[in-house]
């Protein structure tokens, strides 16, 4: 088996066997739409098959393996949101890394970026630990929430537009669901991701949108007067490339995650 089975006892698996699996983008929209819960968003978004090269890339990936994780067993399936289920703060990313994610079964876990980010927001009080390995390692994150835009590992790290559509449900019942003070969007794919589904999602928008950069803030007027005041912050992706060069250093990181958690 290529994935891990849902309600198989991988920690943190949020679906069952009898979880329903969007094999359609149609699929998606309409199980997106009506979960009940955010913990049924998840499990569905945990067991979703709707884009046929994502699932055949992660399920090889998860079959091959990269030779330093030849003895684990990889998660090999859709990373869902993951954290508070009433968080201030919601951390955006584009799409799971296919020996990070794709692995540990847990969005930024297991990856050099993760890592960094981690560390950053067990620094600034938005994570229990200041290490994230695997799921059930007693991570969990305080008034925050991760997503990725897209939750395949794609291959090459690039999903195609149409994989994005086919994903942006998940994202825009998400959104709906936690109703976050702070949006940070982690790298310019991830802001331009971000900006349909708050739009989408009945946030009120500057135009033309802001260029992204590194502590760029954006108000937005909440979908009701009740949800307060919402920011959309950009921040540097903590790529390996990037933190290699010095273009994100930790000081950098924290200061948005301080920003994020003091607005
Ligand atoms: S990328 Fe999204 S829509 Fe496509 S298979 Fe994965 S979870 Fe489903």
């Amino acid at each position: 088996m290529s994935f891990v089975p849902p309600g198989t006892g991988w920690p943190d698996d949020p679906a069952t066997l009898s979880t329903p699996v969007a094999t359609t983008p149609a699929e998606v929209a309409d199980l997106a739409a009506h979960s009940p819960s955010i913990g049924e968003l998840t499990a569905r978004q945990s067991v979703c098959r709707a884009c046929p090269r994502l699932v055949a890339w992660r399920e090889e990936v998860a079959d091959v393996k990269r030779r330093a994780y030849q003895n684990e067993t990889y998660w090999g399936r859709p990373i869902a949101g993951w954290g508070d289920d009433d968080p201030k703060v919601l951390i955006v990313g584009l799409a799971p890394a296919a020996h990070g994610g794709n692995r540990t079964g847990r969005i930024f876990t297991g990856d050099r970026s993760g890592d960094w980010l981690f560390a950053s927001l067990y620094r600034t009080g938005l994570a229990a630990q200041p290490t994230s390995v695997h799921a059930g390692d007693g991570q969990r994150l305080i008034g925050a929430r991760m997503v990725a835009a897209v939750r395949c590992a794609p291959p090459a790290n690039k999903p195609t537009p149409q994989e994005r559509d086919t994903c942006f449900p998940w994202l825009l019942q998400e959104l709906r669901s936690v109703r976050p003070r702070v949006v940070v969007a982690l790298g310019g794919f991830a802001w331009q991701a971000i900006w349909p589904a708050l739009k989408a999602a009945g946030y009120g928008l500057p135009s033309p949108r802001p260029a992204f950069g590194h502590g760029v803030e954006v108000p937005l007027t909440p979908p009701t007067p009740a949800d307060g005041e919402t920011t959309l912050i950009g921040c540097y992706h903590p790529s390996q490339q990037n933190t290699f060069t010095g273009r994100v250093t930790e000081a950098m990181l924290d200061a948005i995650f301080t920003r994020a958690a003091g607005l």
